[in-house]
C-alpha cells in the first residue's frame, strides 16, 4: 500500500439514487473521491490542508450524519500502516492517523453522475 493511498467502503443510503449501497471511498494525496457503487455518484473533494493534530480538535459540521470509518492506511507522515480515523461529510473529509495524529482535511469540490475512474484526469461535471 503506498502511503496516502488507501480506499475502504461505507454501506448506506445512497443521497443520489436512495439505494441502499456501498459508497466506494477511495483516497489518493491529491483527491478524495465517494463513488456510489449503485448509480455511480461521485463526489470530489480536495486537499485543504495537512497537520498534526488533536484529536476531536475539528468537529465536522454536516448537513447530514458523519460517517465514521476506521480504514487502516499507510501515513504519510510517519510511514506506519494502521488505523486512520475517517470523517465523510458532505462538505469535507478528514483523514487522521491514529498514530502521529498527521490529519489530511479535504473539502467538497464537485459532484459527478456518471461512472468515472479516479485514475482518469477528466470526467464530465455535473452541476448539482
Ligand atoms: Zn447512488
Ligand atoms: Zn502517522
Amino acid at each position: 500500500m503506498k502511503p496516502g493511498v488507501y480506499s475502504t467502503k461505507y454501506r448506506i443510503d445512497c443521497y443520489h439514487c436512495r439505494a441502499d449501497a456501498d459508497q466506494m471511498i477511495k483516497v489518493v494525496p491529491q483527491q478524495a473521491q465517494v463513488i456510489c457503487s449503485n448509480c455511480g455518484a461521485t463526489r470530489i473533494f480536495i486537499p485543504k490542508m495537512a497537520e498534526i493534530s488533536k484529536k476531536g480538535d475539528y468537529t465536522p459540521i454536516s448537513c447530514y450524519d458523519v460517517w465514521r470509518l476506521e480504514p487502516v492506511a499507510g501515513c504519510r507522515n510517519c510511514g506506519v500502516e494502521g488505523v486512520h480515523d475517517l470523517y465523510v461529510g458532505c462538505n469535507h473529509f478528514t483523514s487522521r492517523c491514529r498514530n502521529c495524529g498527521y490529519t489530511n482535511f479535504y473539502k467538497f469540490n464537485l459532484q459527478y453522475i456518471d461512472k468515472c475512474s479516479i485514475e482518469e484526469d477528466f470526467c464530465d461535471p455535473v452541476v448539482r
